[in-house]
Order: structure tokens, then C-alpha cells, then sequence
């Protein structure tokens, strides 16, 4: 909602909030947060709020670190979880620097430039519907998270089988306090796994929403002695976690992906925006599914995309595009993980997407038959090509493709492929359990 200085002034007031929290995005996606008390209102309103950001992930160095935060107040919102003492306000910040410029390595800055490249380009909005899951596990009793899942249920499941489901609608009716709207909530395919989908919004909101769901799902499932986690492959052998994004681009006219003449009633803009999604699929995989774990979901078999294809009808493309025509008009990115920056995944999609479109690119033929019943023969006759299988891979791509330098501005992508190295490598040095399995015995 649109909210004035004073309008927040009057709501912390009737609302007794005694605390802000001061939220903004890590290179890595980790929501970060200073907490002031309530006597900091009037510098926050002020743009003043100076914080020090020298030990922040991909932010700056000891001698430039002094950074402000500018609240965005149309992301206030009271928590309704606040303690007796009085109530906790969070509001999302832009990061500045002390020369009042927006602080190239913020994340959510860097969506917000894009999508005013988006505008230059005669679109005026580009919608993100997310559907992001997540497992609960059970907690020792010290409060660590163990790997013991919640419940034996699966797809669809009613209790008891379902035993997260206490947890689960209380974390809907949380959102729902909070201002989502809550569109289904179900158990998901593997055993302790969710699902909840909210309601598509443009795309700096759904990568705000995406944020405050992963803490309130976090928050209510230490409530019910669980711990939720959105890492993309907890347990081998079971389905991992996506985050499927739901896309949609607007201009004046309506929905662009639209035509109701156009082949499968898409228009020429759809199937540009499609082209620029498969051209740079590989090389956006990085940032979609940015940590070693990630390549562990990608596999055949569990309902993740391996292979770059797109299909109008087949579940098992990394893009679909849904049945639904007319407003909701859509194409759904399947590869993309919870692990992912929001602000960053939609950042490069967004990006992939304006570079079809600029370059008139054309995706190849729709898949609609199983991919994963051809045969290696059969992918390449038919021009598919594999998603990256690692993360040393996929930054590779990334590192060569200069759409998504762009897609991340130089800071974040520079900062980006450096401390993803390093994490690949500190992975790569390490000796596993499965390899002293295989081998102790054998050599
Ligand atoms: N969990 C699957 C994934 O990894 C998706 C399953 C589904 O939503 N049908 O993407
Ligand atoms: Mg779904
Ligand atoms: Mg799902
Ligand atoms: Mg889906």
C-alpha cells in the first residue's frame, strides 16, 4: 500500500510499535536486518538512517562502509507475532551511499534498475506468481535441526498422514495477517515437503513477498517445534525443493504474452520473451540455483528440469506454459530453487526475456513428448541441450554471457562468480562419506 511519512507516524503510534526492524538483501539472498527502536522514526522518514555495511556479503570494503538505508513505505508492516512490551515494525530499505546514490551492490536496487529498462522498452509491468517449497524436519532437544521428517505424506495428502498440517495453516493464516494472498497450500510429493502459493504480484513486490514468506514459514515452524528449510535437495533419493516462477509482461494494451490469434494463442512477444529464456538458461542457472546443493535437485527423476526445452502440455520442460490464456496469460520457469536471490532469479529472467525480445530471438519447437524417454540421440536430433550439472559449470556459463553481467550489474556479478568460486572450491577440497564408502575397502 501507498503510505506518507505520516501515515507510518500514525500507525506506529495507535499501534504501540517500539521497534523497527530495517530489512534489506544480502548478495546471497539472507534477509538481513538493523534493528532500531522507535525513537529512529523521524531520522528513517529522513533517509538519515546511516548503518555500517563492511561486514555484509558482497557489499563493500572496511574503507567505503558507511551506507544509509531508505525505506520503502510501501512495504511496512507490523509483525503480528510482536511481544507484550509493544509491537515490531519491519519495513524493506534501499541501500544507499553517503553520496545519495542507489548502492550498486543491493540486489533489490539492481531489480529495481532492470525493471526500468523494462520501461524503456515499452512494457510497463512484469508480474512474478512464486511457488516455493520447502520441508519441515523435526528438532533435537537443543533446537538444531535434525534430518528426521515431520510426516509420511505425500502429494496432496489429508491428516494424519499430513502432520505439518496444523503448522502449515498457521503459517497461511500468518501470511494471510500479513497481507499475502494465500492461493493453495498443499502437502507436496516427498515426505515432510510443502507448498504454499501466493498471489502473483509485480516483480519487486513477489521478491519482497518471497522474503517475508521464507521468515514467516521459518518463524511459525519453530512454533511447532519444526524446522522449515528451503535448501533444494535436503534428502537424496526424494523429490528437492523448487520455486517455480510464474511470469506475465504487461503494457498498455494488457497481457503481451497474449494473442488470440497468435499459435497456442501466444503472441510474437511471448515467443521472443521464450527465446531469450532458452538462449540464456544456462547461464542464469547460477543465479537461479546458486549453491552446490542445487545441482543435486537437477537430476532426472524427481520432477526437476534437466534439459533446456519448453512445452506447451509436458510437466517436465524447464519452461511451461500453463493452460491458462487471456490476462493470465504465462510462462513458468521450473528450474529455479528457493535457495535463489529473488531479486537476482528475477532480475536474469527479466533480462533473458528483454534480450529475446530486442534480438527478435525464436525458441526452438515445443517438447511435448517426455524428454526424459529419449535417448541422447534423440535430445540432440531434436536440438536439446542439458541444463549446467554443477555449480563450477553453470558459472562458467554465467561467467561468458554478458546478458547476465548486465541482468546483474558489475558489482553484484563480479562479487557474485568470485564468492561462488570460493564456495564450489571449499565443496570440491572436501572428502565425503559416499567416496570413503566406495573406496576405503576397495583400494
Ligand atoms: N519438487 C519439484 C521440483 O523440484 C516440483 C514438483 C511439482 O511441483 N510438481 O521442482
Ligand atoms: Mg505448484
Ligand atoms: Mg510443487
Ligand atoms: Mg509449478
Amino acid at each position: 500500500p501507498e503510505y506518507s511519512k505520516d501515515d507510518i507516524r500514525q500507525m506506529a503510534k495507535d499501534e504501540n510499535v517500539k521497534f523497527l526492524r530495517l530489512m534489506f538483501t544480502d548478495l546471497f539472498g539472507t534477509i538481513k536486518n538493523v534493528e532500531v527502536p522507535i525513537s529512529q522514526l523521524g531520522k528513517l522518514l529522513d533517509n538519515k538512517l546511516m548503518f555500517d555495511g563492511s561486514s555484509i556479503d558482497g557489499f563493500v570494503r572496511i574503507e567505503e562502509s558507511d551506507m544509509y538505508l531508505y525505506p520503502d513505505l510501501s512495504t511496512w508492516m507490523i509483525f503480528p507475532w510482536s511481544t507484550e512490551r509493544g509491537k515490531i515494525a519491519r519495513v524493506i530499505c534501499e541501500v544507499y551511499t553517503t553520496e545519495g546514490k542507489p548502492f550498486t551492490g543491493d540486489p533489490r536496487n539492481n531489480l529495481i534498475r532492470v525493471l526500468d529498462d523494462m520501461r524503456k522498452a515499452g512494457f510497463t509491468d512484469f508480474n512474478i506468481g512464486p511457488e516455493p517449497e520447502f520441508f519441515l524436519f523435526k528438532m533435537d532437544e537443543n533446537g538444531k535441526p535434525t534430518t528426521e521428517l515431520n510426516d509420511k505424506g505425500s502429494y496432496f495428502d489429508m491428516a494424519p498422514m499430513d502432520l505439518g498440517e496444523n503448522c502449515r495453516r498457521e503459517i497461511v493464516l500468518t501470511l494471510e495477517e500479513m497481507g499475502f494472498d494465500v492461493e493453495a497450500a498443499h502437502h507436496e510429493v516427498a515426505p515432510g515437503q510443502h507448498e504454499i502459493d501466493f498471489k502473483y504480484a509485480d516483480a519487486l513486490t513477489a521478491a519482497d513477498n518471497i522474503q517475508t514468506f521464507k521468515l514467516v514459514v521459518k518463524t511459525i515452524a519453530r512454533k511447532y517445534g519444526l524446522y522449515a528449510t528451503f535448501m533444494p535437495k535436503p534428502l537424496a533419493g526424494i523429490n528437492g525443493s523448487g520455486m517455480h516462477l510464474n511470469m506475465s509482461l504487461f503494457h498498455d494494451q494488457g497481457n503481451a504474452f497474449y494473442d488470440k490469434d497468435g499459435e497456442m494463442e501466444l503472441s510474437e512477444d511471448a515467443y521472443h520473451f521464450l527465446g531469450g529464456l532458452l538462449k540464456h538458461a544456462r547461464s542464469f542457472t547460477a543465479i537461479c540455483n546458486p549453491i552446490v546443493n542445487s545441482y543435486k535437485r537437477l537430476v532426472p527423476g524427481y520432477e526437476a528440469p534437466v534439459y533446456v526445452a519448453w512445452s506447451g502440455s509436458n510437466r517436465s520442460p524447464l519452461i511451461r506454459v500453463p493452460n491458462s490464456r487471456g490476462l493470465s496469460t504465462r510462462l513458468e520457469v521450473r528450474s529455479v530453487d528457493p535457495a535463489a536471490n529473488p531479486y537476482l532469479a528475477i532480475a536474469a529472467v527479466l533480462e533473458a526475456g528483454l534480450d529475446g525480445l530486442r534480438n527478435k530471438l525464436a525458441p526452438r519447437e515445443a517438447i511435448d513428448r517426455n524428454i526424459y524417454r529419449m535417448d541422447a540421440e534423440e535430445r540432440q536430433e531434436n536440438h536439446i541441450t542439458n541444463l549446467p550439472d554443477t555449480l563450477h559449470n553453470a558459472l562458467k556459463d554465467l561467467a561468458a554471457d554478458d546478458v547476465m553481467r548486465n541482468a546483474m550489474g558489475d558489482h553484484l556479478y563480479q562479487s557474485f562468480i568470485e564468492a561462488k568460486n570460493l564456495e564450489y572450491n571449499s565443496y570440491r577440497t572436501q572428502v565425503s562419506e559416499w567416496e570413503r564408502d566406495q573406496y576405503l575397502e576397495l583400494y
